[in-house]
């Protein structure tokens, strides 16, 4: 069996000590082992001393041509790279490209991105502001890369988004990247920096890559590093109380649990378009990557009237959908199994906790027989369908709005049919990444924007009109913010150019009016 090595200081190198083995979740042969990694002190300073001075060295349009190389060279491997992710991550065929085509996808919007950024090595942000009305000194605010290195920890469902999409914001910011994929599916995020790294497209120390556990890393993190991390609220936890992190002042972006919501609005009338939209989005969300997204709905709030139609409709739906969830490989199936046998008994266990406010209506999460799986096999839970009990919506104390159950898992709660009350219970989640309103009644949507909206990183509306063509919400944009308060995290990722504050540092620079113009290419200062 292949041993998955880290790719450090410009080589491959062996992990030491008790190695961790990759399984195919559906069926868990065996795939490869990934032992800890040493030397991480080196590491990080070969990123910082060797790749962030050759990136600093290019200006924004040219570190945004590489970012659309890498894309184009990944794309020429995409069909063996698909490949993989079927086989190492549980991953229908559709999965797998989300996955994958998600990550080229940030790589060339910010590759675009790139081409309306200015030749200067800043970002200037605003003009220049006078501080004294009769004075002629001002401030200008900008953004300069920091002169770190970005750690990239990244969560388990996304192998390949969650990598590339946060290489590509730091790499076009002038930062170089440490990635650490999460180990039980890191064959994936591999193979791609492997990829990467015979192509020799990027300079020396700007992209690494750890395997398996971050060991000491973080204890070699310096005020001019950064963290981007994305996973589960208790790890997330350590990282915030890490005393390096604490005392050196080491920037961390948090990405992390979400009990995200759908609203669908009083006015929305069974068998309208937007009625089909909200269904078929509550199928997609539950049921693509077997529901282990940071952005699928775990919560649908549904007017009282419109409770049985909407619950007997998905739940038909998703009862097609259990009949085809097994081994991805068939092509029968369109659901996989969870990623690995802890997220499955830490899906069971969380059902467990929501039946003590809500009751299943849909699926059986012992079931064991799957499509194409040998018996007693695989890492399997078909789509689950609950319903609050009557009288749990607006308690602080509910499980589903406490608990986040990472599968295909979704509890209705029926609700009256305002926002208010609508608001009150999707704030009880704690701070969500996206909420979805279905509805054409405009002041019902506006009102959504100022009471949902502080309990989020991203809010949809979708109306009649935009029913055709509006995208799931789990769909993750480059364009748009992605992150939310709270218990999302607190963190901010992508969103175009916001992106890359997270890598760059704001300066306020103060002086003479035309100095300043001249220097800095702003606006010329009145
Ligand atoms: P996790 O167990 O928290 O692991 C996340 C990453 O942290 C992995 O790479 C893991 O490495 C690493 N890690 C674990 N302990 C660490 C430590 N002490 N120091 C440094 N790194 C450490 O989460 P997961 O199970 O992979 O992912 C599931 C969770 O991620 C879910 O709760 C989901 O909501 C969340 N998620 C959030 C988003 C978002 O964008 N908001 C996206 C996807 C997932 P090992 O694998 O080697 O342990």
């Amino acid at each position: 069996m292949r041993a998955l090595e880290s790719y450090l200081s410009g080589t491959w190198k062996s992990g030491t000590g008790t190695p961790a083995t990759l399984v195919n979740p559906a069926t868990e042969a065996p795939l490869a082992t990934v032992a800890p990694a040493t030397d991480l002190a080196a590491a990080v300073s070969f990123g910082r001393d060797r790749g962030g001075p050759a990136l600093r060295a290019l200006s924004f349009r040219q570190r945004g041509a590489l970012l659309a190389a890498v894309a184009k060279l990944l794309h020429g491997h995409r069909e063996a790279l698909l490949d993989l992710s079927q086989h190492s991550g549980g991953n229908t065929r559709g999965d797998a490209k989300f996955d994958l085509d998600g990550g080229l996808g940030v790589l060339a919007a910010y590759a675009e991105l790139a081409e309306t950024l200015p030749a200067d090595p800043w970002l200037l942000e605003g003009d220049a502001a006078a501080i004294v009305r009769t004075s002629k000194i001002r401030a200008q605010h900008l953004l300069v890369p920091r002169h770190g290195l970005a750690v990239h920890i990244n969560a388990f469902n996304f192998p390949a988004w969650g990598m590339l999409g946060k290489a590509a914001v730091s790499l076009l910011a002038g930062m170089p990247v440490l990635s650490k994929p999460a180990t039980s599916t890191s064959a994936l995020a591999h193979r791609i920096i492997e990829i990467i790294a015979e192509s020799k497209l990027l300079p020396d120390g700007a992209l690494q890559l750890l395997m398996g556990p971050a060991g000491d890393l973080l204890d070699h993190l310096g005020p001019q590093d950064v963290i981007a991390f994305t996973g589960g609220a208790d790890t997330a936890a350590k990282l915030r109380g890490h005393p390096g992190v604490l005392r050196n002042g080491v920037r961390l972006n948090v990405e992390a649990d979400s009990l995200n919501a759908v609203v669908l609005g009083p006015d929305l009338a069974e068998g309208s378009q937007l009625w089909d939209l909200a269904l078929r989005d509550a199928v997609i969300e539950l049921t693509q990557k077997t529901g282990q997204k940071c952005t699928a709905t775990r919560r649908i709030l549904v007017p009282h009237e419109r409770l049985a139609d909407f619950r007997d409709a998905l739940a038909e739906r998703l009862g097609e959908l259990a009949s085809k969830t097994g081994d991805p490989l068939s092509k029968a199936v369109k659901m996989g199994p969870l990623s690995t046998a802890q997220q499955l008994t830490d899906a069971r266990k969380g059902l467990a906790s929501l039946q003590q406010h809500a009751r299943i209506v849909r699926g059986d999460p012992e079931r064991r027989d799957f499509v194409d799986v040998p018996a007693g096999k695989g890492f399997f839970l078909e789509p689950i369908l609950l319903e609050a009990n009557a009288g749990t919506l607006t308690d602080p104390a509910a499980s589903f709005h406490q608990i986040e159950v990472f599968g295909p898992v979704a509890t209705l709660l029926p609700y009256d049919g305002s926002i208010t009350e609508a608001a009150r219970a999707i704030a009880l989640g704690g701070g969500s990444l996206v909420s979805t309103v279905y509805s054409d009644d405009r002041e019902f949507s506006a009102k959504a924007v100022a009471e949902i909206g502080p309990s989020l990183g991203r809010l949809v509306l979708n109306d009649e009109k935009s029913a055709a063509g509006a995208f799931p919400p789990g769909c993750v944009f480059p364009q748009a913010n992605h992150g939310g308060p709270g218990r999302a995290g607190g963190g901010a990722e992508l969103g175009g150019r916001l992106g890359l504050e997270l890598y760059m540092q704001r300066i306020a620079v103060q002086g003479g009016a035309s100095q300043l113009a001249r220097l800095l290419g702003g606006k010329p200062a009145a």
